[in-house]
């Protein structure tokens, strides 16, 4: 079987991962297997371009015959001007934790009625052939910030995310309507329709 590494260190990406790509016909491996993801500088100015570095970066340790995926993530908050946007790892600062970051944007909303707490996730993946051809895929997920945390599923600001449709957060939701409606499910969709395209 052909082998796909996540290039990601965070662990409930390879999660989610696994759960979006099961029968695609690729063995899912995580970064572990070329020694761990590398350090990268983020300093690409869009989701696709930071997708790009982290790709690159692994697929300079992988074996030549596998496929890389990366994925960048993040969410826009329209009151916020789309922020953190692609610094939604990095909101409360550099190295800051998911509960840091999900505080910060609580107390910049704060006097924000539901109506006006409009945001969505939005993920770029970048996928490198064994040609080293670079594919790109976008997925979004529209829905609302929460006026506080709930629920302790996922991970980063699952707690405070209201999916469009839904009344509870990620977090109360859990993985299978997450692998559902998510921004990386519906990227990941558009790379497995790619994936069956590819002869490689
Ligand atoms: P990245 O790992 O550099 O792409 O940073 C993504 C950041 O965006 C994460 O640290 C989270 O804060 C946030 N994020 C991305 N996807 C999700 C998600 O599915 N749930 C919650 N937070 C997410």
């Amino acid at each position: 079987m052909r082998a796909l590494i996540v290039a990601t260190g965070n662990a409930h990406k390879v999660t989610e991962f696994d759960r979006l790509l099961e029968g695609c016909g690729f063995e899912l491996c995580s970064a572990s297997v070329c020694g761990g993801m590398p350090d990268v500088v983020e300093d690409g100015d869009s989701f696709a371009a930071n997708a790009q570095i982290k790709a690159i970066a692994l697929r300079a340790l992988a074996p030549p015959e596998a496929w890389v995926v990366s994925d960048d993530s993040g969410l826009e908050v329209d009151a916020l001007e789309g922020a953190p946007g692609i610094f939604s790892a990095r909101y409360a600062g550099q190295g800051a934790t998911d509960r840091a970051n999900l505080e910060k944007l609580l107390i910049e909303l704060a006097d924000l009625p539901p109506m006006q707490r409009s945001a969505r996730f939005r993920c770029v993946l970048c996928l490198i052939d064994p040609h080293g051809e670079e594919h790109f895929f976008e997925g979004e997920c529209e829905g609302c910030i929460a006026m506080e945390p709930s629920g302790t599923e996922g991970f980063g600001y699952d707690p405070v995310f209201i999916p469009a449709g839904h009344s509870e957060s990620f977090g109360e939701l859990g993985d299978s309507v997450k692998s559902r409606l998510s921004h990386r499910a519906a990227a990941v969709q558009k790379m497995r329709e790619g994936l069956e395209a590819f002869e490689v």
